[in-house]
């Protein structure tokens, strides 16, 4: 896929930001796993969409105007009937947030295996250029600010090292009775987003900010079930 091409549509289109599946196309490129997703307009054709996915699935309003969708009621994980999409879809588009937005649609997505959320992000700095980051999802990010930086581009080694960093590593490795999760999965996602020709590098001119929150690691790989990305200003 042309990665540049997909960049310069968005561009074309006069947006900010990919939406979340041009983001999640952008990932794939880069052979980091997203899930299957079909997107759609409307309640209408959630029946076929049923037929081409594995429930349960989640749905996802698709809205420029809209940063974090579940704080606008605009995610419902676990859906397993074209009914309950159905009425998920119309709950969603009679919220006062979203009915207040454009909406360009509905994200259908299959559902990620369980595991530890993790969080892979990037920024352009002025001077330095791509850095990349990594952290452990949700509190221990948000609240902890536990993460890890480097400049692009980043090795094996380098990768290694910014998983020790963080003070919550030892999640990874199962602590309190959770299951260990794929230190390979997170190793290799984090060079496809920061390595030598990867994403952040390859797209350095236009991405002024990349954040895969959250990548869900599970003992056997890594699916990155949310992407966004802002672009630099022409
Ligand atoms: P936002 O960050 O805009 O609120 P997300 O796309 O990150 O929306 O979805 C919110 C949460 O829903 C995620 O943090 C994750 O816990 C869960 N989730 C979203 N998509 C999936 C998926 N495909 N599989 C499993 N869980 C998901
Ligand atoms: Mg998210």
């Amino acid at each position: 896929m042309d990665t540049h091409g997909l960049i310069a549509e968005a561009r074309r289109q006069d947006r900010a930001a990919l939406d979340e599946q041009a983001g999640k196309q952008l990932l794939n490129a880069y052979g980091l796993t997203v899930p299957k997703s079909v997107r759609v307009s409307g309640a209408a054709e959630v029946s076929a969409v049923f037929e081409q996915l594995k429930a349960p699935v989640v749905i996802k309003v698709v809205s420029p105007d809209i940063l974090h969708k579940s704080d606008a009621g605009g995610v419902r994980v676990n859906i397993g009937s074209p009914a309950e999409a159905t009425a998920a879809i119309k709950a969603m588009m009679a919220s006062p947030a979203i009915s207040a937005s454009r909406v360009d649609g509905f994200l259908i997505e299959e559902m990620a295996p369980a595991g530890q959320e993790m969080v892979i992000g990037g920024v352009r700095d002025p001077q330095f250029g791509p850095l990349v980051m990594v952290g452990l999802g949700g509190i221990f990010v948000e609240v902890l600010a536990d993460v890890a930086f480097r400049i692009c581009p980043i090795e094996q080694r380098d990768a290694e090292e910014m998983l020790d960093e963080l003070k919550g590593a030892a999640i990874l490795k199962g602590a309190r009775g959770r299951k260990p999760v794929s230190r390979e999965a997170i190793l290799d996602a984090l060079l496809r987003v920061g390595g030598e020709g990867g994403l952040l590098m390859n797209h350095a001119d236009d991405i002024q900010e990349a954040d895969i929150n959250p990548l869900i690691v599970s003992e056997v790989g890594a699916v990155a079930v949310d992407a966004r990305f802002v672009l630099t200003k022409a």
